[in-house]
């Protein structure tokens, strides 16, 4: 037998979560030919994986990539931590299907979370046209859920009202539009605008089609930590009357959290759930704002905060519910000034303004485009131990590629996760984390060919050191190169060879 790529006597941790094993690795084109003691076959190019670990390349659920891995400096940063595979559209976030003016304002509202020169090239999108910019262009694949938020802007534009019976009909027929294409999911965003204005009514009944296609409800939630009852509860609802699998977004399990999921199960809904290692969040400024400032497209909403009738309604909401010393700026646009890796409360000073017209000012002077980090309060910390043993939990990074000081969870998470929670402070075996990073993803996304090391199953391979794995990027120097990862595949390309990329485009997207 000649095999293109034999990689030989690494330990096989295959991504079911059982036991790894000594085996060689035998790739022949896209896919892996033969697992086992392959000894005296022949082989085009040979790898000595002696005491490294051989595993499915990571499948990221929850991430901001897809149109940085077309281009741009953060291009190959999934690769460089082990990712070959990532879901596109987190958060119902998406460009299409979109017209006209519709198509501009979202494009606006989504620049704050992604570098998107390939979209704004465009005035209009149909799913075939994003589909054919990323098609060709991809160094890893893509897993495509149907998004929430063009959907409903397309059909209901920025109003913030329930959607009526015939607007939901011209909803399902989009989402039907996508499954077709082979999105695997319905994702939402329940807290950014204008997925805010959706009812169980609205997200049953689109969740209805997803599920004829076997697919998933995907919910970054309308609350979380002190409002984790409220977001889970309506989750379950979904489950419940579409009668289908639900899967939460960047979920930390605190005791609310723990009883929530208990009794969906109980209840009878199939739950899943992802998150990532630091203890801190990321997301727009503006997030921070009561509901009544962040409806409508971006123009409306800057001529709200320009207003001081309406700055004076939000400064008592603001005051209780926002603590400047723990948000610091990620990104913030081309036209303000430099306040990347400052403290909101820094800013605040140097501004010399209180809090509410400190946020305001920010917001105008950089057109809406402030990207925050959110360093949890310290005795929040600690639910991490339980998120990552939580059984239905599986890895994701969340990351978002853009600005300055991005959250070095895009940059880290998966080296992060191997290093700390399972070399150092063993809260699981290498077999369980490398199973939350593929083999159950795969199960949950009905990933095809993917995920798990087997005969015939597609060549998506990583390579590490399990005795330096560590991720080096921070929230002061995010954009660091991992360690450890020595080879990645995909789809039979070999990638990254002894940590070093090989540009190129072996990526799909599932159809
Ligand atoms: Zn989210």
């Amino acid at each position: 037998m000649e095999f293109d790529v034999l990689i030989q006597n690494g330990t096989v941790i295959d991504g079911t979560g059982s036991q790894g094993y000594q085996a060689d690795i035998g790739i022949v084109g896209d896919v892996i030919q033969a697992i086992g003691n392959l000894q005296g076959s022949q082989a085009k190019k040979t790898i000595d994986a002696t005491g490294k670990v051989v595993c499915p390349g990571f499948i990221d659920v929850h991430v901001h990539s897809e149109l940085a891995v077309l281009d741009g400096p953060d291009k190959y940063a999934p690769l460089k931590m082990g990712v070959t595979t990532q879901l596109a559209s987190p958060d119902g976030f998406s460009w299409a299907p979109l017209t006209g003016n519709k198509f501009r304002e979202m494009q606006q509202y989504l620049s704050i979370f992604y570098t998107d020169q390939t979209i704004r090239e465009h005035t209009e999108m149909s799913i075939a046209d994003l589909l054919a910019v990323s098609e060709g262009n991809l160094p890893s694949n893509i897993v495509l859920q149907v998004p929430h938020g063009p959907v409903r802007l397309q059909v209901v534009g920025w109003d913030d009202r329930p959607a009526t019976d015939e607007e939901i009909g011209q909803m399902q027929r989009l989402v039907r539009e996508w499954m077709e294409a082979g999105a695997v999911a319905f994702a939402t965003g329940l807290e950014y605008e204008p997925m805010r204005s959706s009812d169980v009514r609205e997200l049953a009944g689109l969740s209805k089609i997803v599920a004829e296609y076997g697919g998933v409800y995907v919910a970054h939630q309308r609350g979380y930590a002190e409002r984790v009852k409220t977001g889970s509860s309506e989750t379950i609802a979904v489950a419940k009357e579409a009668n289908i699998p639900v899967h939460i977004s960047h979920f930390t399990v605190d005791e609310d959290a723990a009883a929530m999921v208990q009794q969906g199960l109980q209840d009878g809904a199939e739950i899943t759930f992802d998150m990532y290692p630091y203890a801190a969040g990321s997301s727009h400024l503006l997030k921070n704002l009561p509901d009544f400032m962040q409806v409508g497209p971006p123009e409306n909403v800057l001529t709200r905060l320009k207003d001081p009738k309406y700055r004076a309604m939000m400064s008592e909401y603001l005051e209780s519910h926002v603590a400047p010393e723990l948000i610091h700026f990620a990104a913030v646009g081309e036209g303000a000034p430099s306040w990347e890796g400052k403290s909101l409360k820094d800013v605040q000073e140097e501004m010399g303004l209180d809090l509410t017209n400190a946020i305001s000012e920010v917001l105008i002077q950089s057109n809406l485009q402030a990207l925050m980090i959110m360093h949890w309060p310290e005795h929040r910390v600690h639910f991490l131990e339980d998120t990552f043993k939580h059984p239905l939990h599986m890895v994701s990074t969340d990351g978002i590629y853009i600005g300055k000081r991005p959250h070095p969870r895009g940059f880290g998470t998966y080296p992060r996760v191997l290093r700390e929670y399972v070399l150092k402070n063993q809260w699981l075996t290498m077999e369980q984390a490398i199973y939350k990073m593929t083999g159950f993803p795969a199960k949950r996304f009905n990933i095809k060919g993917r995920g798990v090391l087997g005969s015939n199953q597609y060549a998506d391979v990583v390579v590490f050191d399990p005795q330096t794995i560590a991720d080096k990027a921070t929230f002061e120097q995010p954009r660091q190169d991992p360690v450890g990862i020595e080879h990645v595949f995909v789809n039979g390309h070999h990638v990254i060879e002894k940590g070093q990329v090989h540009p190129g485009n072996p990526g799909r997207i599932q159809r």
